[in-house]
Parts: structure tokens; C-alpha cells; sequence
């Protein structure tokens, strides 16, 4: 069974890099000897996930860890479209047009993904699974070509006849979902990943751990400090991944609690003719959305809003991001445009390095 969709030898290859990357981030101008810190990398969702602590006993630090990557793991096992057995792909499989019963934990996913679909005018849809699967991002060797124009045409017709998703949660314990087209399957990739890091959370300050952060491929929360200092971590420069070209840091946040998630034309991607195609469709078109951005960073105070969000604006463009993102209290931006300048909020925490 092929677990990690995307994950070619190049991607596997660049994830360690990032690793490295961040790894730098956290050391920059420090002493090395650093006896509090303790970090754990496992492979999940298609990504490295690393969990750091600081200052926590070894045992409860175990015991948080395990925790914590279980629950990510278990997250996985229902959100996934790529494992056969999850909700997702079990509801993706069903009859069309039927409303099905599906878990409590995932209709409350679909009705957060929901709330960002209509904060953001529908460029983020959890609904878009047809299309990607059209332009093969959901698979582990995407083609190197785009689809034809008369079957992105074809998706759009059918796509645009409906609204799609239609969750019922008359009966909040046993919530049904349905489809108004064929063109519409689930997935919630443009926020999943979020969610799973404030669980993870949940589960390390079950545990006691007030000090730690959860980095998911790079989309990162983190609660309290690290020793007297904040969390500081890099952001990826989007077009050289071997380097950062800002860096975020949150000592003003409460508790030292916030998220920080990219979304990125870099991270999953083909050439053709020159031309670069990547994973983030515009629901418009059919498309990948070509807003004028290279990549969008959040700051928020979950993961999962800030992973949503990156999504969004990455497909609203830069216009429509800096009027509308102050309607979410607590988010923050950065992004960086085409010609790799970039904006940034009043309230972003961090600062740009630039090249
Ligand atoms: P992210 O890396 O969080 O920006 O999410 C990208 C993933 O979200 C893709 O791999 C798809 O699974 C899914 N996706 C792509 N385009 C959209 C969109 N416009 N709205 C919601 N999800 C999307
Ligand atoms: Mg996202």
C-alpha cells in the first residue's frame, strides 16, 4: 500500500533538507549544548512531523510524544483519502447522491473547512477531490502533464451545477454527507494537517508538557517557550529550499501559543513547457491558482484556522488577502509575491531576511 502520496525520492529528499533548515533556525546564534531540548521526527501524513520540548522530564516527555504522534496518526487513519479504509475514502468510494452517515470528528472538520470556504467567497473548497485527482496531486507520481482543456471544461460544467458538500448534522452524534454532483469528492488536504498539529498539542499538554512545538513539513504550532527565549522558527525561501528567507517568532502571544502554517506553489509541483503547476486549484477554473503569489504564511492562534487560511489566500491573491484578512481575529500574513518581494501584516511576528 502507498501510504505517502507524493513522496518521491525528491520530495523525501527535500523534507530532510527542511528538517536540516529548521533545525539551523532553531540553533541561529545560540549555544548548541542544549540539554531541555528534545525533539522526535516520524514520517506522517506525507510529511516529517518533529516534535520538540523544552525543559520537561524525560519520562513525561516520552509519554507526551507517544501521545501525541498517535493521535496525529489516528487523524490520519480517518482524514486520508489515500488509505483505503479512512471515512474519507470510504465516503469518496460510495454511492454519489446518497447522503451517507459519517464520524462526528469528520463532519466537525467539514464544517470548520465550510466556515473557510465562506470566509474566503469559495476559494478554499473541501469539495475539489475530483480535480485533483484529474491533475493526479492526490497520487505518489503526479503526470507531467496537465489534463485537457476539455476535461477541466467537463469538471467545471458538472462542478459548478451544485453546491457540492452537503453536510446534515440534524443529529449531531450521527451526521450524514451527501453530494450534489458527480464532480465533487472530499478532501481536505488544505486543512487536515492543521487540525492534526492542535491535537497533537492537546495531547502533549494532556501530559503536562507547557514548553513544545509540533512541525508538520513546516506548519508549526507552538505553546510556551523555549527556556527564557520564544519559539523561533524559519520560514522556507519558495523557490530555494535550502534556505530560510524569514523568520517567525511570537514573544508577545499569550502563553506563547500560536500557529504558524505556509501554503506554497514549491511544495508540490511539475513543469511543462516552462510552465509550473502546482497543487492549489483555483474552484474558478479548474486550475492552480495563479494569484501572483509564490507562497502565504499565517500566524493564528490554531493550526488549523492558520492552515485553512494559507490555503485561501494563497488562491485569493494578494488584494483581496490584505482586505479581508482582519475579519479572522488573531491572523497574521506573509507573503511573497512572484517577484519575491513580499508584504506582511502590521501584526506579523518575525522578521524578513530577505536573499
Ligand atoms: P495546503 O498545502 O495546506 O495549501 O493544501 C493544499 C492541499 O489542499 C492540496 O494538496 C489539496 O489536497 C487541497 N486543495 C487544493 N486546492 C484547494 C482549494 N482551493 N481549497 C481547499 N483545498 C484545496
Ligand atoms: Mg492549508
Amino acid at each position: 500500500m502507498k501510504r505517502f502520496p507524493g513522496m518521491t525520492k525528491q520530495r523525501i529528499f527535500s523534507l530532510f533538507f527542511l528538517l536540516i533548515l529548521l533545525y539551523i533556525a532553531f540553533f541561529t546564534g545560540e549555544n548548541r549544548q542544549q540539554p531541555d531540548k528534545r525533539t522526535t521526527t516520524r514520517l506522517l501524513m506525507g510529511t516529517l512531523v518533529s516534535i520538540t520540548t523544552w525543559g520537561v522530564e524525560e519520562s513525561r516527555e516520552r509519554e507526551g510524544v507517544k501521545a501525541a504522534f498517535a493521535e496525529m496518526a489516528r487523524i490520519e487513519g480517518i482524514m486520508s483519502r489515500h488509505q483505503p479504509q479512512t471515512a474519507v475514502a470510504r465516503f469518496n468510494a460510495g454511492l454519489p447522491h446518497q447522503p451517507q452517515p459519517i464520524p462526528v470528528e469528520l463532519a466537525q472538520l467539514i464544517e470548520k473547512a465550510q466556515h473557510i470556504q465562506t470566509i474566503s467567497d469559495g476559494s478554499f473548497n473541501p469539495g475539489l477531490g475530483k480535480i485533483i485527482e484529474l491533475w493526479g496531486f492526490s497520487t505518489d507520481t503526479p503526470p507531467q502533464t496537465p489534463p485537457s482543456q476539455n476535461k477541466i471544461d467537463e469538471w467545471l460544467t458538472h462542478f459548478k451545477s451544485g453546491p457540492g458538500l452537503v453536510l446534515s448534522q440534524i443529529q449531531p452524534s450521527q451526521p450524514t454527507l451527501g453530494l450534489t454532483n458527480s464532480a465533487t469528492a472530499l478532501d481536505l488536504g488544505g486543512i487536515a494537517k492543521g487540525y492534526a498539529i492542535d491535537r497533537a498539542i492537546e495531547q502533549l499538554r494532556k501530559a503536562g508538557i507547557e514548553n513544545g512545538l509540533v512541525n508538520a513539513g513546516g506548519d508549526i504550532r507552538g505553546i510556551g517557550h523555549k527556556g527564557d527565549k520564544p519559539w523561533r522558527v524559519g520560514i522556507q525561501h519558495p523557490r530555494e529550499t535550502e534556505r530560510v528567507i524569514a523568520v517567525s517568532q511570537w514573544p508577545n502571544r499569550k502563553n506563547g501559543d500560536m500557529a504558524l502554517v505556509t501554503s506554497g506553489d514549491y511544495e508540490r509541483f511539475f513543469m511543462d513547457q516552462g510552465q509550473r503547476y502546482h497543487h492549489i486549484l483555483d474552484p474558478e477554473t479548474g486550475y492552480p491558482a495563479k494569484s501572483g503569489l509564490l507562497s502565504v504564511s499565517v500566524q493564528a492562534d490554531n493550526a488549523l484556522l492558520a492552515d485553512g487560511l494559507s490555503t485561501a489566500f494563497f488562491v485569493m491573491g494578494e488584494e483581496l488577502t490584505r482586505r479581508r484578512y482582519r475579519e479572522s481575529p488573531g491572523v497574521e500574513v506573509l507573503l511573497i509575491r512572484q517577484d519575491e518581494s513580499h508584504w506582511k501584516s502590521e501584526g506579523f511576528q518575525g522578521e524578513w531576511l530577505g536573499r
